[in-house]
């Protein structure tokens, strides 16, 4: 049997080059030896989208919506496409042709070689604004820094996940999920392939600002406990300042009502930030449990079966 893969391609508002996307695929997977199947995920679209997605339905059997009732957001529409993906492996890609087709093949045999994730890694991201690459390498980089997960720097969502990957991405049920974390997180055997970021063809971003940062915060906060603990980083300032004044106030000997009040300020504050800093760190372990991600992935087990080693001892005590 050929081996099915799914497409997941999540929309909003994309009329002015849907089109355009759905025939590029198309003759894509006519060229293919694997079969498809490619999963629209409409996230809550007001313009012409789902009826360009729905007349192309009629020219390709494998063609398949996933309608939202609004507006959730991207990384929703992917986890949604997820759900419904029934393929031995999944890509996810941008509907605007930004991630190309062509790379596909590429994680396919990466794939057939044993990796369970192939990210694609951009070596070039062309069209973009200098402010949109700026702030995406920085994202990156200070989630380097911060986050519990190694996360590949400079990829995005444009990958393949085999079915063992997709099974266990779906048992994890965060609100708002920041999927490149998650996938990175689940484990297995993780590689990438280069990759030439496109221009959008038509239309504009779907990302502005606010969601940009949307996305940011959700990373962070999903995966880093640091910002939680950075009160009681803070609170070594005034605990340092108040030993300082506490000091002078003894060599001095001048306990005036300003100095003594300041010393008691400074104890006071450095107390109270580093009771938010240990609140913070409970509330961490509280958020850990409420994410209720599974607390540990097994991917595979070994010696569990019965296994005929007697005959062996039997073998090698008779020479
Ligand atoms: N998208 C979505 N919901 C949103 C925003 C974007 O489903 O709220 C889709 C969008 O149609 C596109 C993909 O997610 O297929 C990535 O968005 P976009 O191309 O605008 O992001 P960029 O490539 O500019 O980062
Ligand atoms: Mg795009």
């Amino acid at each position: 049997m050929d081996q099915l893969i799914s497409i997941i391609l999540p929309v909003f508002n994309e009329e002015a080059g849907i089109q355009t996307t759905i025939d590029t695929l198309l003759n894509y997977v006519e060229q293919q030896k694997e079969r498809y199947e490619l999963i629209f995920v409409d996230d809550g679209s007001k313009d012409r989208s789902i009826q360009i997605i729905e007349k192309s339905m009629n020219q390709y059997e494998n063609i398949k919506l996933v309608k939202f009732s609004r507006n959730f957001g991207h990384q929703l529409a992917i986890t949604a496409g997820l759900q419904y993906a029934t393929g031995d492996a999944v890509v996810v890609m941008d509907a605007d042709l930004q991630d190309p087709p062509e790379v596909i093949p590429k994680m396919i045999q990466k794939w057939h070689e044993g990796y369970d994730i192939v990210y694609g890694k951009r070596m070039q991201r062309d069209g973009e604004t200098i402010f949109k690459k700026v702030t995406a390498s920085a994202f990156y980089r200070i989630f380097k820094k911060m986050a519990t997960i190694d996360m590949p720097l400079d990829t995005g969502d444009f990958r393949l996940m085999n079915r063992r990957a997709v099974n266990q991405l779906r048992k994890l049920h965060e609100q708002d999920p920041f999927v490149r974390g998650q996938v990175t997180w689940i484990g297995f055997k993780q590689t990438s392939v280069m990759y030439h970021r496109q221009e959008r063809m038509a239309g504009e971003t779907k990302y502005p600002l606010s969601k940009m940062i949307k996305l940011a915060v959700d990373g962070i906060t999903s995966f880093s406990m640091k910002p939680l603990q950075l009160a009681n980083i803070f609170s070594v300032v005034p605990i340092v300042s108040g030993i300082f004044s506490l000091g002078y106030l003894l060599i001095s000997g001048t306990y005036s009502l300003a100095s003594v009040g300041v010393t008691i300020l400074l104890f006071t504050l450095g107390l109270l930030l580093l009771s938010v800093g240990i609140l913070g760190s409970y509330l961490g372990r509280v958020l850990d449990q409420v994410n209720n991600r599974p607390r540990f992935i097994v991917s595979e087990t070994e010696g569990f079966q019965e296994r005929n080693i007697h005959h062996l001892h039997a073998r090698q005590s008779q020479n």
